[in-house]
């Protein structure tokens, strides 16, 4: 491949763009990689595309590997599935809804959950037809709050999406450790320096689920490492360790706000007293399950003290925090309605209590279209009773149980927490049924009975891996790609016009031939210090100047990442560079 940058869709700038707060996205644009075309919307230029192919073919070869079969869904989907799944609410405003021409619903996908457990029960019968894991690399949809630096955060991106179906816990654990492995694969390949960290699973479900962060001063995501063991958890997903029974740390607590283990329960009470005293009754109106409205009933205090908690899009984060503040002792009973029963059992059930290590049952006593669970715990101490609620309430909510470095490890008795930033590139999670319980996945089972398979799903942000990577590898002036996924092999700079310029075309071409990825910069009407501080600036791994000491026979190769200069004999440079 051999570009010419006198006719590339290129154009470098000098000075930062204004509106660009983060490195990456200034570099990508100034480097001239991407360009602004709408609120969380980029167009990908010459440059930029081969850096998000490169990327995506890495991401495709190491799925493959693991034996991942690719196939490509419509983003535009009806939106029936979503409804019958329960995400069309779930998501509510974080999705682009539209109406056909008929007036029909649809929404352009976020992911595709529904439409792979779909597939699977469209084409396969038998569990002879099992395990199978589909993925697909496709442009990705959401109304995000906040489109921010770049493609870090778009509202439409690419993403690698993978979905696994499992006829037990067994192969469902065995297919998420082999993504796992992928994934750490992928993102070595893509030269990332990154983190496992436990997390929450978002507006997926399921229970197990980890995030692979990669470490920058940028990333929006928080997360904590311990001094001592292994351990790393996301801020949103870092569960306080429960006293072991007998510990009396262990013994109910007589108040409920003079406990240390139970601050947010105080703080939530103080701010639930303070809406009771103002008046306001009106959280009963339920919507989704973007907000949570918590009740805690005390001995002795008749009157249930209402409590609302939500973060747009975040619930999960709070229903984690409280969960985790929560006594042991606690008597939790966990209520949702309208068509989320799914997101109750498959949700709040095992992500909250099941992190407790509270039993729990579903009560049968549900009305249609109602999922009640209860902990099953010492009763009567006291009780937690948390509700989906329909509004959204600014005032109600509450930051809980927060994390701060130096507090101590949950996973081994004497490490610290530190905590540190990171850009979420990849996630994986063990779904469970929630989506083949959705769509009645089943399929013949050995025994003749029928089976229903179990899922997985594993997501790379693919377009803002691209991102990432900048972020981690450039300096002030300018990117340095890794070899991996730079746009180019070599970045040939002809320093004169005449046979210079002869010199380095002609270079260009054998190198081209030799299979490398070369781009020549044969223009005429800039400096030859324009060039070098563009090659700088767009980030090739090796500069060829052919400059003045052609007339001798040499030119110079640059690394772009430690700045080192060698002169070359023209003659041995091909076989140098393959
Ligand atoms: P975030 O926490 O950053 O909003 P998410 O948890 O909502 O991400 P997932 O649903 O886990 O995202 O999607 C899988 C992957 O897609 C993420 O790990 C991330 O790399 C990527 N991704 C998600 N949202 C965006 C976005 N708005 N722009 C670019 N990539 C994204
Ligand atoms: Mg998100
Ligand atoms: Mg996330
Ligand atoms: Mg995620």
């Amino acid at each position: 491949m051999l570009l010419r940058m006198s006719t590339l869709l290129l154009r470098t700038l000098r000075e930062d763009p204004a509106d660009a707060e983060v490195p990456s996205h200034r570099l990508l644009l100034r480097a001239g990689y991407v360009r602004r075309a709408a609120s969380g919307g980029f167009t990908w230029l010459p440059l930029g595309k081969l850096v998000l192919d490169r990327v995506t073919e890495i991401v495709r070869q190491e799925m493959v590997a693991i034996g991942d079969q690719e196939v490509h869904f419509p983003a535009l989907l009806p939106a029936e599935p979503y409804r019958t799944s329960g995400r069309w609410a779930e998501y509510g405003d974080d999705i682009f809804t539209l109406a056909d021409r008929r007036g029909a619903e649809h929404l352009l996908a976020p992911t595709h959950e529904e439409m792979a457990a779909l597939l699977v029960k469209d084409l396969f019968t038998s569990y002879r037809d099992f395990p199978v894991t589909l993925f697909q690399v496709q442009t990705k949809f959401r109304d995000e709050a906040r489109p921010r630096a770049g493609v870090l955060r778009g509202r439409e991106f690419l993403m690698k999406d993978a979905y696994s179906f499992d006829l037990d816990e067994t192969g469902l654990r065995a297919a998420y450790d082999r993504h796992r492995v992928a994934y750490r694969r992928v993102f070595d390949r893509l030269g990332l320096a990154y983190t496992i960290v436990a997390a929450t699973s978002g507006a997926m479900g399921g229970s197990a689920s980890e995030e692979f962060l990669a470490a920058t001063e940028v990333g929006e995501d928080t997360f904590v490492g311990c001094t001592a063991c292994a351990y790393a958890a996301n801020t949103e997903a870092v569960v306080t360790r429960a006293p072991a029974p007998g510990d009396p740390a262990a013994q109910p607590p007589a108040e409920v706000h003079d406990t240390p283990q139970t601050p947010t329960i105080a703080a939530l009470v103080a701010l639930a007293n303070a809406r009771r005293l103002a008046g306001r009754d009106d959280w009963s109106a339920a919507d989704t399950l973007k907000n949570v409205v918590l009740t805690v009933r005390r001995p002795g205090v008749d009157a249930a003290e209402l409590l609302v908690v939500g973060v747009p899009g975040d619930r999960e984060v709070d229903l984690k925090r409280i969960g985790a503040a929560l006594h042991p002792a606690s008597v939790a009973v966990f209520e949702g309605w309208d068509e989320q029963p799914d997101l109750v059992r498959g949700y709040l059930g095992p992500q909250i209590l099941g992190a407790l290590g509270i039993r729990y049952l579903v009560d049968p006593r549900v009305a249609p279209g109602t999922a009640w669970l209860t902990g099953a715990n010492e009763p009567g101490r006291h009780a937690v009773h948390v509700v989906s609620g329909r509004d959204f309430h600014p005032e109600g909510t509450v930051e809980a149980a927060e994390v701060r470095p130096g507090d101590p490890c949950p996973a081994c008795p004497t490490g610290e927490l530190t905590m540190r930033r990171g850009i979420e590139v990849g996630h994986i999670f063990q779904l469970g049924r929630r989506f083949t319980d959705a769509f009645a996945l089943d399929v013949l089972g050995p025994a003749g009975t029928p089976v229903r398979p179990t899922m997985g799903c594993y997501g790379i942000g693919v377009s803002r891996a691209v991102a990432a990577i900048a972020e981690q590898h450039h300096d002030e002036r300018g990117l340095v790609w890794p070899a991996a996924v730079a746009p180019c092999d070599v970045h040939l700079v002809a320093a004169g016009k005449g046979p210079q310029l002869d010199a380095a075309l002609d270079l260009g071409g054998r190198l081209a031939a030799a299979g490398l990825r070369v781009l020549v910069d044969d223009r005429t009407h800039v400096s030859a210090g324009v060039k070098f501080t563009d090659a700088e600036l767009v980030g090739i791994p090796r500069t060829v100047v052919v400059g003045r000491r052609l007339a001798d026979g040499y030119v110079e190769v640059r690394e772009r990442a430690t700045g080192e200069r060698v002169e070359v004999p023209l003659d041995g440079l091909v076989p140098r560079m393959v």
